[in-house]
């Protein structure tokens, strides 16, 4: 591991003065996934400022009724928060999906957004790799494809966001609050994540410097806590990461949907809103042949490699469980 300079920082705007003036400095939080590329080589950042002891772990209604999940708070303490159980089971369903009880209990919120994605060959620091080096070339869209996007790529970059808990907050509309050198800032969730267009070494919209501190559930969001669910199609049952994912809500009075939302997961370069699919879904009935018209609308314009054909099938498949799974009442994470 490269060595590189260590500050513990005591203050948020500390904090972001530091990583801001210098061009390769990093936050570290939990560190599970960041450690772990500094070990492979693949992260050399000169100097990391820990931010475990700033004051954002905490989980907080609002007045507007929104939930606040504070930036340092554990993966495991907000899924079992009880306020995150009852208004917002598709987060807790989604993160205890993800990593293993260890992990968990060491990444906090703003981390999981953060993660990299797991594409073999950005790992690999002797393949081509553009979001490793710009420039250097894709070992991925001739090689092994089997994880990679089939939405949303481009020329540079084929890999996939390889996060659980993004799904849950995408279908749920969530916003990010972040914290620079210019003051705060919000980002609807959406827009959080980037596609990898020319720059795919650049995840996400944040500024270098812009330290994120909550992820607000609006109030609104809370309207699909009896109809959700997050399912996660791996290769084991558990600690692995997902080859296809769904977070689908509903809100359906009688037999009829109201409103819809579905986000797919490892799919693109960030969670994936299937927009059309929610289109059609809402004002129908929460029968089989709605969901598999949305299904087949949800996949429409997908664009697979060689090893990674099966995901448009397995999405489909996965799209219809989900949504018969979270219109009969969703699962108790
Ligand atoms: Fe790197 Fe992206 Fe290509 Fe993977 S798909 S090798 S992350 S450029």
């Amino acid at each position: 591991m490269k060595p590189f300079a260590y500050t513990r920082a005591s203050d948020a705007q500390g904090a972001i003065q530091v990583v801001t003036r210098e061009r390769t400095a990093k936050f570290l939080a939990g560190g599970t996934n960041l450690v772990d590329l500094m070990k492979e080589g693949v992260e050399q950042p000169d100097r990391l400022v820990d931010i475990n002891r700033l004051e954002m772990a905490r989980i907080e209604e609002q007045p507007d009724g929104s939930l606040r999940l504070g930036a340092l708070a554990r993966n495991s303490d907000t899924a079992n928060h009880s306020l995150v159980r009852t208004r917002f089971p598709l987060v807790t369903q989604a993160i205890l999906a993800g990593a293993s009880g260890q992990l968990r209990n060491a990444a906090t919120n703003g981390g999981n957004l953060m993660q990299r994605t797991r594409c073999f060959y950005f790992y690999d620091v002797n393949s081509r790799c553009n979001k490793r080096e710009p420039g250097s070339g894709c070992d991925a869209i001739e090689g092994f494809n089997r994880i990679h996007a089939v939405f949303g790529a481009s020329q540079q970059c084929i890999a996939t966001y390889p996060g659980d808990m993004a799904q849950a907050l995408y279908a749920l509309d969530a916003v990010v609050r972040v914290r620079g050198q210019e003051g705060e800032r919000t980002i609807p969730v959406t827009e959080f994540h980037r596609l990898p267009g020319d720059a795919p070494q650049q995840d996400t919209n944040l500024k270098h410097g812009e330290l994120i501190t909550a992820i607000d559930l609006p109030a609104a969001s809370a309207r699909f806590a009896s109809r959700s669910y997050y399912l996660k199609v791996r290769d084991r049952a558990s600690y692995a990461f997902a080859l296809v994912s769904v977070a689908a809500a509903l809100d359906v009075e009688g037999s009829q949907i109201r409103q819809a939302r579905i986000t797919l997961g490892s799919v693109a370069h960030k969670p994936w809103r299937a927009a059309e699919a929610e289109r059609i879904l809402t004002g129908g009935r929460a029968d089989e042949a709605t969901f598999r018209r949305a299904a087949e609308a949800a996949m429409q314009g997908a664009q697979p490699y060689e090893h990674n054909r099966y995901k448009v099938e397995m999405t489909k498949r996965a799209i219809v469980r989900a949504l018969t799974v979270a219109a009969g009442g969703g699962v108790n994470a």
